[in-house]
């Protein structure tokens, strides 16, 4: 059970006498009094003789006086009693309030009022207070595809197995679904104490629990924060051990972490990208940049790939390796794409229409089971052929549910759009991912092209893809040519297209159209409609 909060401000005011309670209570006190002196008066006038013994006001007025005196009594017990009754029930219906009924830990209302407590312990004890944020790896599935029957129950038996690693004064806290606070004090020149028992608890969630004749695992991200290093509230130090949760599940998960300070300056970074991305996007900030794709033994231009670059307002233009992942994360990636995508459409239609577009797709957006319906309604759009279109997604994005992307895969092909299997050789490579899915390319990953020429590995691996393409009828780009000496060492190995710096660096919507201008490769009846149809809008806006 987690520790116990202090009780609350308004039960103690409920259990301290009330004015109705004091009227009663001082009612039953003037009637003793009076009861009292009238008592005495008769008794005394009794014996002198002034008051005749058949006196009957006299008698009435004494009974009144005991009949306030045991009315007084009465409604001074029955309303302590209804005091005691509605502290007590009051006091249960806070305690439930404070617990998370399924494990019996405190709720998340509940943690920082516990925990200040045993934190104001700490100083008096020369302790410091851990605080550890425990979230489990892998529970959604376990719900998915078990029920959440069988989720709660294991949670029940979690908790458990948390309880046991945990020092018996501790709190101990669900602070909703499959996360956990924890807190308990230490010795601050021995920190091991707190990794230990960290540890302990990372081994335990990761035994099996069998359930229902089912063996179930998961394992646990545990973050670490401690109250004696700049940090006195409890809500500092819970965020603290959040975000060093959030690392170790970026670290590999299964795993605990100490919050370090760069982390928080990460975050924070972190979500300046974030919020840049969301009003951004729809801003217009992220543009398609074009890099050529050749074909190396003729060395004609085959057509571009389309990569994202972030225009920002006041940080200049950002790679994609900067935000990508990020837009990965918080699922902004498909709005991202397909604003990049819708782009690279409307400058295409003015190329050659021999030209492909290249688009990658990240494995977030082959959850989309509308991802072909999304593309094909941009294609139809803005009038772009889709034979002239290649998607280019990777294996891991294959892995997570190859049946949806077998049937997104399948629409697109459908539809005469190409697909290509991009950066080959870097993840499983796998024979079954080849054969299982209808790909039109494969592009070797240019790790391997670019050491080409000075490891004997890359060699082999770029020679062994290109005799397995071969014998699967596959044609190959190579990306990452840097130099003539790698196109001349790549065009020794195989037939094949190729992309790189050594034929140019990604360029802006403008300077790819000054070189296919240059090279007679622009579409100039779409480049003068298009020319049309902007003067047109000026002259529109101008009206207006
Ligand atoms: P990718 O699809 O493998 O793209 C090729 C990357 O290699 C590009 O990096 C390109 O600029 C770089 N590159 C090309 N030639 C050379 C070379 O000779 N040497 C070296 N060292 N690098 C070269 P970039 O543009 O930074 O893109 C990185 C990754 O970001 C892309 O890898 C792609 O996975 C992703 N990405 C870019 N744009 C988008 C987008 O619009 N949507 C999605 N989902 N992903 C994108
Ligand atoms: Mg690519
Ligand atoms: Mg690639």
């Amino acid at each position: 059970m987690g520790l116990e909060p202090t009780p609350d401000p308004g039960l103690q005011t409920l259990l301290r006498p009330t004015r109705s309670d004091r009227i009663a209570g001082a009612v039953a006190l003037i009637a003793i009094g009076l009861f009292a002196i009238s008592a005495s008066q008769l008794m005394s006038g009794l014996i002198t003789g002034q008051i005749s013994r058949d006196n009957s006001s006299l008698a009435a007025g004494l009974l009144l006086n005991i009949a306030l005196i045991i009315f007084g009594w009465r409604r001074y017990t029955d309303i302590k009693d209804e005091i005691s009754r509605r502290a007590a029930s009051e006091e249960r219906a806070q305690a439930l309030a404070a617990r998370d009924p399924l494990t019996g830990f405190l709720n998340r209302r509940a943690v920082d009022e516990a925990a200040s407590a045993l934190l104001s312990h700490a100083g008096k004890r020369r302790k410091a207070l851990a605080m550890l944020v425990l979230d489990l790896d892998c529970f959604k599935q376990v719900n998915d595809l078990h029920g959440h029957d069988t989720g709660d129950q294991l949670l029940q038996g979690l908790a458990e197995r948390i309880a046991d690693c945990l020092p018996p004064t501790s709190v101990r806290a669900r602070l909703g679904g499959d996360e956990f606070a924890l807190a308990f004090l230490f010795d601050p020149e021995n920190p091991a104490v707190v990794e230990s028992i960290a540890a302990r608890m990372i081994e335990r969630m990761a035994e099996p629990c069998s359930l229902d004749g089912l063996l179930l695992q998961t394992t646990a991200s545990i973050g670490l924060a401690r109250s004696d290093i700049a940090c006195t509230n409890i809500e500092a130090l819970m965020r603290r051990a959040d975000i060093a949760m959030y690392a170790a599940k970026k670290q590999g998960k299964n795993r605990f972490v100490w919050f370090d300070p760069v982390m928080e300056r990460e975050l924070d970074s972190r979500n300046q990208i974030v919020s840049g991305m969301r009003k951004g996007i729809p801003a217009g900030e992220f543009v398609p940049y074009y890099e050529q794709q050749i074909d190396l033994a003729t060395g004609r231009l085959h057509g571009f790939e389309a990569l994202a670059r972030w225009n920002h307002p006041t940080r200049g233009v950002i790679m994609p390796e900067v935000f990508i992942p990020i837009a990965e994360e918080t699922g902004l990636i498909a709005e991202l794409s397909l604003s990049v995508m819708r782009q690279a459409f409307e400058e295409a239609r003015d190329w050659d229409p021999s030209l492909t577009v290249s688009v990658n797709i990240s494995p977030g957006q082959l959850r989309d089971p509308w991802l072909a319906q999304k593309i094909v309604k941009l294609l139809t759009e803005t009038g772009m052929p889709p034979a002239r279109l290649e998607i280019e997604i990777t294996e891991t994005s294959l892995f997570e549910n190859l049946g949806l992307a077998q049937s997104i895969i399948g629409s697109l092909k459908n539809q005469g759009i190409g697909i290509a299997l991009d950066d080959f050789g870097t993840g499983y490579s796998s024979l079954a991912h080849l054969r299982a899915l209808p790909f039109d390319r494969i592009k070797i990953d240019r790790s391997f092209i670019t050491s080409i020429n000075d490891n004997s590995d890359s060699a082999a691996i770029v020679d062994a893809i290109t005799r397995l393409s071969e014998s699967l009828g596959l044609p190959i780009t190579a990306e990452g040519i840097e130099d003539a000496r790698i196109r001349e060492r790549l065009i020794e190995i195989g037939s094949m297209k190729g992309q790189g710096w050594h034929y140019g660096k990604p360029m802006t919507a403008d300077q790819t159209r000054r070189m296919l201008a240059e090279q007679g490769l622009l579409n100039m009846a779409g480049a003068e409609e298009a020319a049309e149809a902007a003067l047109e809008e000026l002259k529109r806006l101008r009206r207006a």
